[in-house]
């Protein structure tokens, strides 16, 4: 199918992006368009005008700051993906990113576009969930700043509201030497995953965890963090973790059903991801430390 008819913009800057988003209605951003093209060709959504944010520099590129790692919004998947320090600094990203569709749809897809589409089972608006990774977003108000437990609104609904776009998502990176670990259920490699999970681990300079983060995605409509079962880890030893809370937690799970799978099967998905995700997360933690 071809698209419904659009006017074409080509901003330069964000100055003029930020111009077009005011001055325009029923507009949309296109960015890597590896899920906005699809939806168009679809006719799924039919904007009378399509944005394309492919030109605008100062929306791309991998910066270290003085509180942690800033990624433009419009940098591409495959180069966070080969980046020695996203794999140095939030080596989650980069175990989460080779999961993420096939190097085609890298090359093209965005951090931005996938963190405004939000399918429940994308892998990179889950693990800024896991980071408690920053939003930056500019509106006709200027910039603001959204936490990743405020960014979701729903089923692909983010917090921006029509006039603002994503400029970058920030990161505190753990301590070094923090454990990893990442594990999902797709059915074929590249595929959309049907469930996932995430653990991050620390310890506290000996063999104790100190903090943890655990999250599942693509259960529920948007990733979900596990704080009780996270509290439950901290002070326990890494080698001897008690995986009871942690099952009890994904039990406690509210999944969705679809074409593809029983909210029952989600939920034990669920459990077995997150059993795995912390063991690597374990492992890596006694190697790296
Ligand atoms: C075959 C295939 C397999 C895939 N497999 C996976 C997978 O396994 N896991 C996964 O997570 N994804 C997968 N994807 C989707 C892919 O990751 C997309 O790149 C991502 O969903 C959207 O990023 P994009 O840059 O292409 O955004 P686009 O498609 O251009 O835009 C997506 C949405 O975000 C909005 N948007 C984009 N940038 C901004 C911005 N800066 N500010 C405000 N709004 C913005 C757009 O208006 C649009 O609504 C797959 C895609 C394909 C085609």
């Amino acid at each position: 199918m071809k698209p419904p008819s659009f006017q074409y913009h080509r901003p330069q800057t964000r100055e003029e992006l930020g111009a077009l988003l005011t001055s325009l209605d029923n507009a949309k951003i296109l960015a890597g368009g590896q899920s906005l093209m699809p939806m168009l060709n679809l006719r799924v959504i039919a904007p009378d005008h399509l944005i394309d944010i492919n030109r605008i520099p100062e929306l791309a590129g991998i910066r270290e700051t003085a509180d942690g790692i800033e990624i433009g919004a419009m940098t591409r998947q495959a180069d966070i993906l080969s980046s020695p320090i996203i794999r140095d600094r939030l080596p989650l990203l980069t175990r989460a990113l080779e999961h993420v569709g096939h190097i085609q749809t890298r090359s093209r897809g965005t951090i931005g576009g996938s963190c405004c589409h939000l399918d429940p089972s994308a892998e990179q608006p889950a693990i800024c969930t896991a980071l408690d990774a920053e939003f930056v977003a500019i509106g006709p108000k200027g910039r603001r700043v959204i936490a990743a437990a405020d960014w979701f609104q729903g089923m692909l609904q983010s917090s921006l509201d029509d006039q603002e776009f994503l400029e970058a998502v920030r990161f505190r990176p753990w301590a070094k030497g923090h454990g990893y670990g990442f594990a999902e259920y797709a059915r074929r490699h590249g595929d959309f995953a049907i469930s996932g999970a995430a653990a991050l681990l620390e310890a506290d300079g000996g063999s104790r965890i100190a903090r943890a983060a655990l999250l599942v995605f693509g259960v529920e409509e948007a990733p979900r963090r596990l704080y009780e079962a996270e509290a439950a880890l901290v002070g326990q030893i890494a080698s001897e973790i008690a995986l009871a809370p942690i099952l009890d937690a994904a039990r406690a799970l509210d999944p969705m059903e679809d074409v593809q799978v029983t909210a029952d099967y989600r939920r034990h998905l669920a459990g077995t991801l997150l059993g795995r995700a912390l063991r690597e997360a374990c492992t890596s933690l006694e190697q790296r430390s």
